[in-house]
């Protein structure tokens, strides 16, 4: 096996040789850690049967562990001054395959069809640029890629945030937003101290798993999340207040709301938070014939 990349002393090898500064910008945190690493990579339980899709390889330290377990890996890098980089660390893995793009144009979809083809078993596993988490897995999720799911590290608040429960504080539209498509947990907590430069804050990897079949079955996605939205509006509101002053004529058409929540079995003087997913679904098919 060749020398890992993600040691603090070949790490600052690496960088020296091709003079790189981070950049901020691009939430450029690289890990240090092989431990960590080992870690992250045996939560995607890959074998050679299977592929990664990587986001933001950085100097390859992530991807040279996926190389060694999956039979091929795609990675999304941002930032052109990488690619020599990873040319030259990632040199002794013939079954990684680097693309300069920003990930947020990527039609994944398409690549996936194109390079993985072959491959029943994807995972996406990342140590993802904090500064487009959310745009991130809220694109993946939209695709609707056949993944069997994603390994992904972010800031600890938002980790908590997407694997909330409901009647907690951290429960909101970004929690069913995710959790509609996937079931959501978290892996581990990671130190600010693994990282190269150390961020802010500390870190949390999370495993999505996607379900075989959505835990509620929805007329109209788009318009599920707008009734999540509108109901954590003001997350001290009831929900029939919140719905009342968001929905579309929401003040005039109180009734139809009204009707509606009780249709749902869902008391009108709950507050957003403490709604399922389920009931948010079911509140949102009985709705959106009157608000949409
Ligand atoms: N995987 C490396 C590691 O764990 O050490 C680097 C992770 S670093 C947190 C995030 C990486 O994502 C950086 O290499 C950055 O240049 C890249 N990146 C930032 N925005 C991106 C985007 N929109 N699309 C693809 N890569 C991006």
């Amino acid at each position: 096996m060749t020398k890992d990349i993600a040691t603090p002393k070949r790490t600052q090898e690496i960088l020296k040789k091709y003079g790189f500064s981070f950049k901020k910008s691009l939430g450029q945190n690289f890990l240090i850690d092989p431990n960590v690493l080992h870690n992250i990579v045996s939560h995607a339980d890959l074998t050679e049967e299977s592929a990664a899709i990587e986001i933001g390889p950085g100097i390859g330290a992530l991807t040279e562990h996926l190389a060694r377990k999956a039979g091929h890996v795609v990675a999304f890098e941002i930032d052109q001054r990488l690619l020599p980089v990873l040319e030259d660390t990632l040199s002794p893995y013939y079954n990684v395959e680097i693309i300069h793009s920003d990930i947020l144009k990527v039609n994944v979809s398409e690549m996936m069809k194109e390079k993985l083809a072959d491959y029943k078993d994807v995972m996406v596993v990342a140590n993802l640029p904090y500064y487009v988490t959310t745009p991130i897995l809220t694109k993946l999720l939209m695709e609707k890629l056949p993944i069997r799911g994603m390994i992904v590290m972010m800031q600890k608040e938002v980790a908590d945030r997407i694997t909330a429960k409901p009647s907690t504080k951290a429960y909101g539209s970004l929690s069913i937003a995710i959790q509609y498509y996937m079931k959501a947990e978290i892996a581990m907590m990671v130190p600010k101290t693994v990282f190269i430069p150390q961020p802010n804050v500390d870190s949390a990897v999370i495993k999505l798993t996607r379900y075989e079949t959505a835990p509620v079955s929805v007329l109209d996605e788009d318009f599920l999340f707008f009734v999540c939205r509108s109901s954590f509006a003001q997350r001290r509101k009831t929900i029939i207040n919140n719905l009342q002053s968001q929905l579309p004529h929401g003040k005039e058409k109180k009734e139809l709301i009204l009707a509606a929540l009780a249709e749902a079995s869902i008391d009108p003087t709950r507050r957003g938070e403490t709604l399922t997913i389920q009931e948010f679904g079911n509140l949102a098919n009985l709705l959106l014939p009157n608000f949409k």
